[in-house]
């Protein structure tokens, strides 16, 4: 692995502007350095993917498809440097980042190859008339995420985009640029025309992220990250209209019902609240439980988050990796600590551990479970994005959809119950995008993902994401 981490424009690595350091989470000491892309770069990355725009677009979508396949085969080559790159920013254990995150990378080109390549093209006749819609590629497309998941979330919306024939510029977190880094390496390396897809590294505000969504020469913007930063890039873009499309934050609920698998509720939400350190989008932050399985659920859930392992990255049984930066783990510690504040009992954790070694400088928290905060305490709305969740009891199903349901957020949802009435009438009362039933986290690549309200706008995922990254038009014919 380099220790600097380069641009990667026009089919060639660019070492331009001022750099930063990057570090290790697991002991906070500097890994890399990384060019930062002033707006001059950022101009030539969206240069080069507007001057390859034409004969990729214009490619059939079969050989685009051949293209991700390929860049599938390849990210399967060159397995452990990804999985070594994502560990060196993240922290990531080596088990999930090999089980996880990086099979889901080329997961992602081939299923979008798979569904784009056998997409059918809709045609209606009415009497004399035929109307059939040809889909377009949107242009330039800026894509933008953040470093939860940093291969996982860039390569699902990379997939898509590139198969729908766009070309695109993606701005990876600053936190976070290693496997992107990799990705342009093995995009050159099985020779995707040069310009289709171009990395610039970077910050956000006043940095490469504004100066990339504000660009003139992008027609659209994807993008995965706070609420708060959606609402920024939308006003930034919304002089030029541009599309949108938001994967955005979460506060999510779990209900656990007195008639649900306790074994499988508990362990299903040591998994929900506590994989990834909690920094996923996707995990629950709010459990309600039914008050006759209420003790029982808190005191086995507070004891299996006890157990949890801060192992290193390359230990196979680790279960427990830290914040992603100083600045995340002082935020999830405030939380801790407002929760207090609040009144909180706390059941679980609550502090940070201590090891004895260089661990002490890394950025770890204690997996947390509290109780006892109202519902509208801040610990209970605002997203945390740790391992961290608050434990209610409830009384009856009316009252735990409407507790699930009162909050600005809307992305995921998870149900634990053993009846079938009671799994489809709360799942589809539950203001989110998406919900399990006795299980979290299960994904087929051909559904529709994305939340409401403040968790994002619009949906990826299979054909959903074939539609965003393309525009119909419509041509009506007389006969
Ligand atoms: P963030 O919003 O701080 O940053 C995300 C990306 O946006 C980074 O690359 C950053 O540099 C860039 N950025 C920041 N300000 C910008 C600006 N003004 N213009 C252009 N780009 C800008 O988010 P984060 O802290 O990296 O990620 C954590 C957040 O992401 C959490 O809120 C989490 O819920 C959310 N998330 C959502 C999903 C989902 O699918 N809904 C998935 C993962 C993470």
């Amino acid at each position: 692995m380099s220790d600097q981490v380069t641009h990667f424009i026009g089919g060639v690595p660019v070492a331009e502007g001022a750099t930063f350091a990057t570090y290790d989470p697991v002991t906070g000491q500097p890994v890399r350095r990384v060019h930062e892309a002033d707006r001059a770069v950022v101009d030539r990355a969206v240069a080069a993917a507007r001057a390859a725009l034409p004969r990729w677009a214009a490619l059939p979508v079969e050989e685009r498809a051949a293209w991700m396949r390929r860049l599938a085969d390849a990210i399967e080559e060159r397995f452990e440097e990804l999985v070594a790159a994502e560990i060196a920013d993240t922290g990531k254990s080596i088990t999930q980042t090999r089980t996880l995150d990086i099979p889901r990378g080329a997961a992602n080109f081939r299923s979008f190859a798979e569904i784009a390549a056998q997409r059918p093209e809709s045609a209606f006749h009415l009497r004399d008339v035929l109307s059939y819609t040809v889909r377009r590629p949107l242009g330039v497309v800026a894509v933008i995420v953040p470093w939860n998941l940093p291969f996982l979330l860039a390569t699902w919306k990379i997939g898509p985009s590139l198969v729908a024939g766009n070309t695109i510029v993606v701005k990876p977190s600053e936190h976070t640029p290693g496997s992107v880094a990799v990705l342009a390496e093995i995009a050159a390396s099985v020779g995707l025309p040069p310009g289709v897809l171009n990395v610039v590294h970077g910050f956000g505000g006043g940095s490469t992220g504004q100066f990339l969504v504000e660009h003139p020469g992008v027609d659209a913007v994807t993008f995965t990250g706070e609420s708060r930063t959606g609402s920024t890039i939308m006003k930034s873009v919304a002089d030029r209209v541009k599309p949108v499309s938001f994967e955005l934050g979460g506060k999510n609920a779990g209900l656990v019902f007195a008639d649900a698998d306790l074994d499988a509720a508990v362990e299903g939400s040591v998994r929900s609240v506590f994989t990834n350190g909690g920094q996923v989008c996707l995990c629950t932050e709010r459990l309600y439980v039914e008050r006759p399985v209420f003790e029982e659920f808190t005191a086995r859930l507070a004891e299996r988050a006890g157990r949890l392992k801060f192992g290193r990255p390359a230990d196979e049984d680790t279960t427990m990796m830290p914040m992603i930066s100083a600045e995340h783990r002082d935020k999830v510690l405030s939380y801790y600590e407002l929760a207090k504040d609040e009144g909180a009992e706390i059941r679980a954790g609550g502090g940070v551990p201590r090891f004895g070694d260089d661990r002490d400088g890394g950025y770890y928290v204690e997996p947390t479970v509290l109780t006892g905060l109202s519902r509208d305490s801040r610990v209970n709305r605002e997203e945390i994005f740790g391992p961290v969740c608050h434990i209610m009891p409830f009384d009856t199903e009316t009252e735990a959809v409407e507790l699930a349901n009162d909050s600005e957020y809307g992305l995921a949802a998870t149900v634990w119950t053993s009846s079938l009435n009671r799994a489809h009438r709360v799942a589809r009362s539950l203001e989110a995008g998406l919900v399990w039933v006795n299980t979290w986290y299960l994904r087929d690549l051909r559904t529709p993902f994305g939340g409401v309200k403040l968790s994002g706008i619009g949906r990826e995922g299979g054909t959903h994401s074939l539609d965003f990254y393309s525009e119909p038009t419509t041509i009506t014919i007389k006969l």
